[in-house]
């Protein structure tokens, strides 16, 4: 499977030329406006006039691309000039806009041809496209305002997606299939999980208790699992002079969010980051070499602006909790503990299935230096120790030059879910500039002061969007250890009730999470229920089991245990959390 950006862009962007087409010869008076590749496919925005299209007319569509694409041997580039290229679309309002920006930018007006059609084009097509185009589908039609802007005309936007072979094509579609079936928003739901309030405000999710249950189990467990390799839990407030954010130059970067708020004539803002309060604990005595690597950790919950449009569940907030390290460390110990940190981040995500890895060592762009802070000794060096450190661990990884931070260069970790998207997750960010900017020093060993250098590190990004990954990578089934209720018990009359309690208090005085459903509803829609909920234990509870002290077992699977005693049970389930299985 090829894997170069370039040629995607290439092959979509060219498909996005021939749905115009298409649509030019079904709706001749409609307008075209751009056209371009996307992740994972591409799209195209039309003025329709009165004419209202909708998902039905999509394999008409396909259908006429099928047709025109026969005819288009090759992408062919000629030049006019802006009178002529207007004349190109004599009606079309955003297409003149379009030559005027480009001409009055000093651009050449390319033109490509295909077979009988042709468009204003920058450029970047596939050489055959009668050959190469073959394996499309057009998968959406959506709204979106001309450039963005909810000041200009509302477009009609069709979404599609082209791969080279038929495989390639298919998978996707699968995949998105089972995409829809595992959306973390619908399953979140069902499962009652979150929700988001009109009232609170959009981005700012609130977990209810089954969710809450599952995070808390998940921040409890990855912070010991950060105690265990010394990391040092500490709590700081939400909100925090906006001067803090001056000295650490992320007032520039954050604006958005940051409208200060005057308390007693000093000017305060909600924290995008947790960087500069964690400073502050460094800051707190004189430190000695002996006491590095220092690494300072929080669950701290963020704020941060992100367009409307953007929000998605628990994907995309404008509150989130990560988990929020960072470790002082010396020069000399930058290798170690960048191995040290990529061993944690490789054995968390084991836990959850997740096998295949990728890294991304994120560089700067050497020919924009004003771009960044430091100087570029450092960075050579920086770059140098977070390229050693994905090599030594033997992680595939690539470098994207020109995607390092403001402040320093980073790893970012991605992983392959189950049924193949791929998320990121860890970044481990290196940083020999906030030192500088707080003024952090140390005392070696010879009593002279040095400066630390900060590694910021996230293992899961953030706790809400790791939740929703999580969702969709077990499709709801949590495994025994995270689900929010792992023990369903059903009475089957209500002279079984007591029993059921009672199994359900001593096992709930261990820790395991009980329901019991003493609804008067018949047993079967109670076990169904049960099963929709997704709990992977049912227990069922009747007169024999009341006579014999017994609870007949079965898994959500469908797989039948018999009947066992309340200890017996316990010691199952206690072992199956254990194992983490
Ligand atoms: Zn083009
Ligand atoms: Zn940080």
């Amino acid at each position: 499977m090829k894997n170069d950006s370039e040629f995607f862009n290439n092959l979509r962007h060219s498909c996005a030329h021939l749905l115009a087409a298409a649509v030019m010869e079904l709706w001749p008076k409609a307008k075209r406006t751009i056209g371009p590749a996307i992740e994972n496919g591409f799209y195209f925005d039309f003025d329709f006039g009165n004419v209202k299209i909708s998902d039905d007319d999509l394999p008409k569509i396909e259908a006429k691309m099928r047709d025109i694409l026969t005819s288009w041997k090759s992408f062919e580039r000629q030049e006019l000039s802006v009178a002529q290229a207007k004349k190109e679309y004599p009606d079309n309002e955003f297409k003149q806009e379009l030559i005027d920006e480009f001409s009055g930018q000093g651009e050449t007006l390319s033109f490509y041809k295909s077979g009988d059609y042709w468009d204003l084009c920058r450029g970047g097509h596939v050489e055959h496209p009668d050959s190469e185009l073959k394996y499309f589908k057009l998968l959406s039609i959506a709204g979106a305002y001309w450039r963005g802007s909810e000041k200009n005309k509302m477009l009609t936007r069709v979404y599609g997606t082209c791969f080279p072979t038929k495989k390639e094509l298919d998978d996707y579609l699968w995949q998105q299939e089972e995409a829809k079936k595992r959306d973390h928003r619908k399953i979140g739901k069902e499962l009652g999980l979150f929700l988001i309030s009109p009232n609170v405000g959009p981005g700012l999710p609130i977990y209810l208790p089954k969710g809450l249950l599952l995070r808390r189990t998940l921040e409890t467990w990855l912070t010991r699992e950060k105690e265990k390799r010394g990391y040092q839990f500490v709590w700081t407030p939400h909100i925090a002079k906006s001067d803090l954010y001056k000295q650490s130059k992320h007032w520039q970067k954050y604006d958005a969010m940051m409208k200060p708020m005057k308390i007693e004539d000093e000017r305060y803002v909600v924290k995008p980051m947790n960087c500069p309060h964690h400073f502050q604990i460094y800051l707190e005595r004189p430190r000695s070499y002996r006491e590095l690597p220092l690494r300072i950790s929080e669950n701290a919950t963020v704020y941060r602006y992100e367009k409307a449009g953007e929000l998605n569940g628990l994907l995309r907030v404008r509150a989130l909790t990560q988990d929020d390290s960072h470790t002082f460390v010396r020069h000399d110990q930058i290798p170690e503990e960048i191995d040290r940190i990529l061993d944690l981040a490789v054995s968390v995500f084991q836990i959850f299935g997740f096998h295949d890895f990728r890294s991304r060592v994120s560089i700067r762009d050497k020919k924009r230096p004003g771009k960044y802070l430091g100087k570029p000794e450092s960075w050579d060096k920086a770059e140098q120790a977070l390229i050693d450190g994905v090599a030594k661990r033997k992680l595939p990884y690539f470098i994207s030059e020109g995607e390092a931070a403001f402040y320093g260069p980073k790893i970012d970790l991605m992983v392959k879910d189950a049924i193949g998207r791929e998320w990121q997750l860890t970044t481990v960010q290196l940083d020999f500039n906030q030192p500088e900017n707080f003024d952090l020093s140390y005392v070696d060993e010879k009593g002279k002061m040095e400066r630390p250098a900060v590694l910021h590190i996230a293992i899961l990004g953030s706790f809400d969007r790791f939740l929703a990954i999580l969702v969709e990578q077990y499709a709801g089934n949590f495994p025994l250890w995270l689900a929010p209720v792992q023990l369903a018990l059903v009475p089957i009359a209500e002279r079984h009730n007591r029993a059921a309690f009672d199994a359900a208090e001593k096992l709930r005085s261990v820790g395991i999470r009980v329901e019991v459903d003493d609804r008067n509803e018949r047993m079967e829609a109670k076990i169904r229920d049960s099963s929709l909920q997704k709990v992977p234990y049912l227990g069922i509870i009747g007169d024999k089991e009341v006579e014999n002290q017994t609870i007949s077992v079965r898994k959500h699977n469908g797989e039948d245990l018999k009947s066992m005693s309340v200890e017996e049970l316990l010691r199952k389930l206690t072992s199956e959390i254990e194992s983490k299985a």
